[in-house]
Parts: structure tokens; C-alpha cells; sequence
């Protein structure tokens, strides 16, 4: 299966054959070709394509077709590929040697320039992704409060953590059911799930749970279900809850930290979790995350404490020095960067879709971005859900097929880097009318 087999159709410059016989091969030894499931373009048809390089905010797949990135690896690619910062440090400390299982220097550092940035983080552990860091802060909140039952939000993805692949029900505030097949009712179970922006729900929720509830989990700002920023108030709701009921407040950070500013969302809203998570910038991109928060609560894990947590790999030498390096590079100036390229890219895909009449809105949570097809607020999964996702595959091939990468599903959000010049603007520019008179003539199936 090719894109043109989408009925999109390849713009005249782009050709897709190997990336297409190299999807046939990974399918062969790899289930669905991809090693993590949004990949295969399972949501909008068509080949992905296999990426050979990438400098700056282009990509080069196999057939040696550039396209402006604006997934950016899910996130960590801020400064853009192969940024010549980044790229030495990861050299130097690989010349060093790859792995200790030793505590060294450069763990240091990066704790420390974490610990800077967010006021409320006073100790973190490295591990090696998103979902070991959501998985360990839950357990220690767990640990911490001598309760087992916590709080999540529909639509929020936190990794694919057991526990916290479970999604509501019908109803205001449902236990989970797991969303996973291999995720067994009783690891759900002590999972409730509400709407998120709802602290109504929450309130209930504990209402409902006196005592019992070890924390809630929260993405910042949620990104997983398109961009959805939390509602004036909701997090300063939030964070007056868990402490009325003794419960800790997760503040997961892994897309927005050190992405909608140098301090996270955290250096948006101020608004204090108890525990932290991050990844994806803070990684250079690289396998590496953390979670951190109060001291009183980190010191509950072993070695100090009795909540236990490891790693073989974790805080790996060269990837703790590329994630230094993507956050020491990380400037006041890449941050205006990013806040400017995240409104233009906007306003682009907006006007062009407005000049063709299809309902939509543009949606921001900080520096992400998201299209949604729909006039009306986007505010929680629901509502997302109810947009006209439908139009979105046509939407992406078009550009795809002029050479722009966005992420190919409707539910994520658009990442932007600060290598995005104006030459890929005016890419982008040149693309979005095709885009939006293709999701203009999209057909409901
Ligand atoms: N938390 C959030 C908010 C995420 O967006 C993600 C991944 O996209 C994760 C956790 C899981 O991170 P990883 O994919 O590194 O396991």
C-alpha cells in the first residue's frame, strides 16, 4: 500500500516506492512494520515513510524526499535535527564509552539544570521514557500515601503504563476499564477515570473515595487528545483538591516540559505539582526521562527509601549528554522561536482552511498546536472526539504530498522547532490552500 493508494495522491516531485518496500520488509519481522503504533499510518492510510536523515526542520526519507517536520520526534526536537551542539556532546561522551551502570558526573549536571528550571522539583530520578517515569511516580505517590486508587483524565495519555491504560466508562466518574487487551480488570480497577477540565468530576471523585485516592495524574496541559489546554482555573482546582484530600497531584510533563517554556507548563500557570514527570526535550532525543518532585516524597525511594524503582540503563552517559545539551542550547531565544513559529504555523493552516469554509478550530497549549474540524471548543476528549476527524487524513496527504510532515493522526498536536525558517514557512504556506480545499472535499464514511 502505498500514499497514492489513499487517493491522495503523490505531489510531482515525490516518490514513495522504497519506503513502501521497506514497510512490505518491517512488516515481515516487526507487527505492523513499526515499533510504536501511530507510526504505521494506521489512522490516515498510505505507507509511512522510512526516514533516512534529517538537519534542521527537514526530514529526508529513503526515496530522498524532504519534508518540513512538524512532529519533531514527538517532541524532543526543539533546536531541530541534528543540532551541532547536541550532536558533539552525544559524540564526546560516546568516545567515552556507552554505559557504566555507575553513577556519573553528567547525571549530575542534568538533574541539576531540571531542578533549576522547575521550582517545585526539588530531587529527580532518571529512567529511559515517559512511560517508566508516569509508572515510577505513580508507584512512589502510591508508596507515599499508603493508598492505592488514583485519578486520571479521559483523553490523557500518560505512556502505556497498565494502570493507566484504562478509560472511563459512561457516567461522570467511572472506575476504568482497561483500553487494552493484556490489561487485567484488577490493574484498572483502582483507576478512576473522569472528563478532563471537569473538577467537578474530580470532586466527586473523591467524594466518592474517601481517603483512598493516591493522586492525580494530569498532563499539564494535555497534548494526547490534540492541544487542550487546561481551563482557567482547572489546575489551580486541582492542586486545592489533592491537598483538601491528602492525595499527591502527578503533573506530567513529558511533551510540555521544557517545549511551552523553559520552565514547562509549570512556567505558564505556576500552579505546584507534588511529583513531576518529563521526557522527550529534556532526552536531546535519546532514550532518557525523569520524574522528580518533593524532596519528602523522593526520598521514599529506595536506596532511602522503601519504594523501589531501578534501571539498568538509567541516566545512560550519552543520553544524559544530550539532553544536557538540548536544554543548555535551549535559550530565551529558541523559546521566542518556538512561541513564534507555533502562532504562524496557526495561523497559516487556519486561514487556509477558512478561505475554503471548513469548520475548524486552531488550538493552542502553549508552543503546541492542534487542528481541530470543528467551530466549537475543544475542552475535553469528548469533544474532540466529536470533531470531523474524518477530513483529517485527506488534510495530511495533501501536505504530505508537498513535502510537510504533520503528525499523522487527527488526536496529536503539531510540534514546531526553531529551525523552521522562513523558506519552510513558505512551504507550509504554499501547501495549506491544497490541504484545506482536500479536507474541504473529505467524505463521512
Ligand atoms: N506522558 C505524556 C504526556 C506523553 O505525551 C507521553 C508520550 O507521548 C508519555 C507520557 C510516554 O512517554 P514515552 O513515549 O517516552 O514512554
Amino acid at each position: 500500500m502505498t500514499a497514492a493508494s489513499s487517493g491522495s495522491g503523490l505531489g510531482p516531485d515525490l516518490r514513495d516506492v522504497r519506503s513502501a518496500q521497506l514497510f512490505d520488509r518491517a512488516s515481515k519481522v516487526i507487527p505492523g512494520g513499526v515499533n510504536s503504533p501511530v507510526r504505521a499510518f494506521g489512522s490516515v492510510g498510505g505507507a509511512p515513510r522510512f526516514i533516512e536523515k534529517a538537519s534542521g526542520c527537514t526530514l529526508t526519507d529513503v526515496d530522498g524526499n524532504d519534508y518540513i517536520d512538524l512532529v519533531c520526534s514527538w517532541g524532543p526536537m526543539i533546536l531541530g535535527h541534528a543540532h551541532p551542539a547536541v550532536v558533539e556532546a552525544v559524540q564526546k561522551a560516546a568516545t567515552g564509552g556507552l554505559s557504566f551502570g555507575a553513577p556519573t558526573e553528567g547525571e549530575i549536571a542534568l538533574a541539576e539544570e531540571i531542578v533549576s528550571r522547575v521550582a517545585p522539583v526539588e530531587q529527580v530520578r532518571l529512567v529511559n521514557s515517559g512511560t517508566e517515569a508516569t509508572m515510577s511516580a505513580v508507584r512512589l505517590a502510591r508508596g507515599f500515601t499508603g493508598r492505592s486508587k488514583i485519578v486520571k483524565f479521559s483523553g490523557c495519555y500518560h505512556g502505556h503504563v497498565d494502570a493507566l491504560l484504562a478509560d472511563a466508562g459512561s457516567g461522570l466518574a467511572t472506575f476504568g476499564l482497561p483500553t487494552s487487551p493484556g490489561v487485567t480488570g484488577a490493574q484498572a480497577e483502582d483507576t478512576i477515570v473522569v472528563p478532563y477540565n471537569d473538577l467537578e468530576a474530580v470532586r466527586a471523585a473523591f467524594a466518592a473515595n474517601p481517603g483512598e485516592i493516591a493522586c492525580v495524574i494530569t498532563e499539564a496541559a494535555a497534548g494526547n487528545m490534540g492541544a487542550v489546554a487546561p481551563l482557567p482555573g482547572f489546575n489551580e482546582g486541582l492542586r486545592a483538591l489533592t491537598t483538601e484530600h491528602g492525595a499527591l497531584l502527578i503533573m506530567d510533563e513529558v511533551m510540555t516540559g521544557f517545549r511551552v517554556s523553559r520552565s514547562g507548563w509549570y512556567g505558564r500557570d505556576g500552579v505546584a505539582g507534588d511529583l513531576y514527570t518529563f521526557g522527550k526535550v529534556m532526552s536531546g532525543g535519546l532514550p532518557a526521562a525523569a520524574f522528580g518532585g518533593r524532596a519528602d516524597v523522593m526520598a521514599k525511594l529506595a536506596p532511602n527509601g522503601p519504594v523501589y524503582q531501578a534501571g539498568t540503563l538509567s541516566g545512560n552517559p550519552v543520553a544524559v549528554a544530550a539532553g544536557l545539551a538540548n536544554l543548555q542550547a535551549a535559550d530565551d531565544a529558541v523559546y521566542a522561536a518556538l512561541e513564534r513559529n507555533a502562532q504562524t504555523l496557526g495561523t497559516i493552516l487556519g486561514d487556509a482552511l477558512t478561505a475554503e469554509g471548513v469548520p475548524h478550530r486552531v488550538q493552542y497549549a502553549g508552543t503546541l498546536v492542534s487542528v481541530f474540524f470543528t467551530e466549537n471548543p475543544v475542552t475535553n476528549y469528548a469533544e474532540a472526539k466529536a470533531a470531523d476527524t474524518w477530513r483529517f487524513p485527506d488534510f495530511f496527504h495533501a501536505l504530505l504530498a508537498r513535502g510537510i510532515y504533520a503528525p499523522p493522526s487527527a488526536f496529536e498536536a503539531w510540534f514546531v522547532s526553531s529551525a523552521l525558517d522562513d523558506d519552510a514557512f513558505a512551504k507550509i504556506a504554499a501547501a495549506a490552500p491544497h490541504a484545506a480545499k482536500a479536507a474541504a472535499a473529505a467524505v463521512s464514511h
